[in-house]
């Protein structure tokens, strides 16, 4: 069984469209696959209905989190979720606001960028986006269209590294906050990439604890951005906390290097995850 529970397609910042994605899934011998989407599940319908034979598919998102320790700045952090019933009102109305939130951010993004003399294309921006949320990728893409920077990765280095006077912070979700309602929605959180320290700055162990006492579920420790130690501490805490463990890829088409199913997840760990999530089913034969 090869099995990987992180993936994005064209409805956040992935390449693939959702059929595309659970294609390619297939083609490269996995046999159960998550697709998880910043912020949205716009692109679960799609992947269902151009699922193959004999493919799982978990239905998923990855939530745009902070988590906020005391008298200090808040640490940006990203909240798997799977299996959660996408109809629970509270869950659903934080996602509405989170995507509201993307729009009016990247809408003040770009004004700053025309004042700054660098004009960019809003309905490009939109038209990018492929019925799901807007971010960082799709205001470089029309950078790069706009003659503005030479590539994606420049303009992510220059014009809209978080650092740039034309940056934007979104308002995310208190991990906390969101832990509860992927609860309450029946879901399974788990969080994503937690010491992935080439990313920036991460939490500690007193984070990870009271997520845990809030209602977290698993941690992702293979991920691609994780160094070996990173992964033996998270899985050091994993066995404390008594959390699932989780391998994925965080595969995004042709914006990350990383294959699909290049990290995966240990088929027992996948079954107690199924056996937690009861508020919508897997796709499957
Ligand atoms: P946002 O959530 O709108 O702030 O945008 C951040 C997203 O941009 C992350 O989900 C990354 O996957 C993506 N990203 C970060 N750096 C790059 C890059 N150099 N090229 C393409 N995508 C990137
Ligand atoms: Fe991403
Ligand atoms: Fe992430
Ligand atoms: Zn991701």
């Amino acid at each position: 069984m090869r099995i990987d529970l992180h993936t994005h397609s064209s409805v956040s910042d992935g390449t693939d469209a959702p059929a595309a994605l659970v294609a390619v899934a297939r083609a490269s011998g996995l046999d159960v696959v998550a697709l998880t989407d910043h912020d949205t599940t716009a692109g679960w319908a799609a992947a269902e209905a151009a699922r193959p034979k004999g493919l799982t598919l978990i239905p998923g998102m990855e939530m745009s989190c902070r988590w906020l320790p005391p008298g200090e700045r808040p640490v940006s952090v990203h909240l798997l979720a799977y299996l959660f019933d996408p109809r629970h009102p509270g869950f659903a109305a934080e996602r509405a606001r989170l995507r509201e939130e993307r729009l009016s951010r990247a809408e003040r993004i770009v004004d700053a960028l025309e004042v700054g003399g660098h004009r960019v294309s809003w309905q490009q921006i939109v038209a990018d986006r492929d019925g799901g949320v807007v971010g960082r990728p799709h205001i470089a893409r029309a950078l790069v269209a706009a003659g503005a920077v030479d590539s994606v990765d420049h303009a992510f280095a220059t014009l809209l590294h978080h650092s740039s006077p034309f940056y934007v912070a979104k308002a995310d979700t208190d991990v906390l906050t969101a832990i509860a309602l992927v609860r309450a929605a029946g879901g399974v959180p788990v969080f994503a990439h937690g010491l992935a320290t080439k990313r920036g700055r991460v939490v500690g162990d007193d984070a990870i604890a009271a997520m845990a006492a809030a209602g977290l579920l698993g941690l992702e420790v293979d991920h691609p951005d994780h160094r070996p130690d990173e992964r033996a501490h998270l899985r050091g805490l994993a066995e404390d906390l008594g959390l699932l463990v989780t391998g994925s890829s965080d595969y995004h088409g042709d914006n990350k290097a990383t294959a699909i199913g290049a990290e995966v997840t240990a088929p027992e760990q996948l079954e107690a995850l199924l056996v937690a999530g009861t508020g919508s089913a897997p796709y499957q034969d």
